[in-house]
């Protein structure tokens, strides 16, 4: 049964791949790590090129811009809302610049698209976003998502990157969403306390169980997902019919080998819910 839902990885076609802000930047400045958006850029143009459909779920905009603007860790960590937005707006074109300048090297056309809550929640909005995201797809070009930081406040804000890549691996229909992340994928417990904690490499099915084992073991500190969030997204993801994937970024090669069928990172089996309704389900995200 396991051997046969990692074959099965294989033949997915429309994969969302995520990566956090942790796995951007060197620990050590916060400064963004070239040679591993390198190989993320190679390797998601290689799935293109085995004719699959690809889209990047990228953080960092914010990260990008404190460092840009200059902010000591901190005056970007007292700052308001307002002082995130700016460094927002300077880091996402950044970044967008340097993801624009890498996928060009494989002569790869990219594109930007920026969402928050309403682009879900608005029907017209909706249609639009899914649309355009069709359209895209069938032109061959790698879509790259980000949160709308620069405008999201609390009330309009989906709020983390994990959650955000499953409401477009809903939105779009994709077959698989990859969460890369600085963990190897889930644990029944914290592996940094606790020697005893096992790693979970399938997920049959997302059970009480393993929501308490999400809360426990826990995430990166630079990002905003720890595992919690994860567990959020697979919610949404296998019930909208999508596998999900959470591997570790340490080596991005990890994508070609888990499109090869190989039992890496924690696999969550999807099992599509009819009456799960993406809509209802944003609206309702922070209450
Ligand atoms: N949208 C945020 C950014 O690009 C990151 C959110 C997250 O890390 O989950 O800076």
């Amino acid at each position: 049964m396991e051997k046969k839902l990692r074959e099965e990885i294989k033949e997915k076609k429309r994969i969302v791949v995520k990566i956090g802000s942790s796995s951007l930047q060197h620990k050590e400045t916060g400064e963004l790590d070239y040679t591993r958006m390198e190989v993320l850029v190679r390797e998601l143009c290689n799935m293109r090129n085995q004719g699959k459909d690809v889209i990047l779920v990228t953080s960092g905009a914010i990260a990008v811009g404190k460092k840009a603007i200059g902010l000591s860790r901190l005056e970007s960590e007292a700052g308001h809302l307002g002082v995130k937005q700016a460094c927002a707006a300077v880091g996402q074109a950044r970044l967008m610049m340097i993801y624009q300048k890498i996928f060009a090297e494989y002569n790869q056309v990219a594109a930007q698209i920026l969402m928050t809550k309403d682009t879900i929640i608005n029907d017209f909005n909706r249609y639009n976003a899914r649309n355009t995201f069709s359209e895209l797809l069938s032109m061959g070009v790698i879509p790259i998502v980000n949160e709308n930081d620069t405008v999201a406040t609390y009330e309009i804000g989906i709020g983390d990157n994990d959650t955000l890549s499953a409401i477009v691996a809903a939105l779009i229909e994709a077959d698989l969403l990859i969460l890369l992340s600085d963990i190897d994928g889930l644990y029944t417990d914290d592996p940094r306390t606790n020697p005893d904690a096992r790693f979970i490499e399938e997920v049959e099915e997302l059970t009480e169980e393993y929501c308490r084992m999400g809360k426990e073991s826990t995430g990166s500190d630079v990002g905003t997902g720890g595992m919690n969030t994860k567990i959020n997204a697979a919610r949404i993801a296998t019930n909208s019919g999508a596998d999900m994937i959470i591997a570790n970024s340490k080596d991005i090669r990890i994508l070609h080998r888990i499109m090869d069928g190989r039992r890496l990172g924690t696999l969550f089996k999807k099992h599509r819910q009819e009456e799960f309704d993406l809509v209802s389900f944003v609206e309702h995200l922070h209450e």
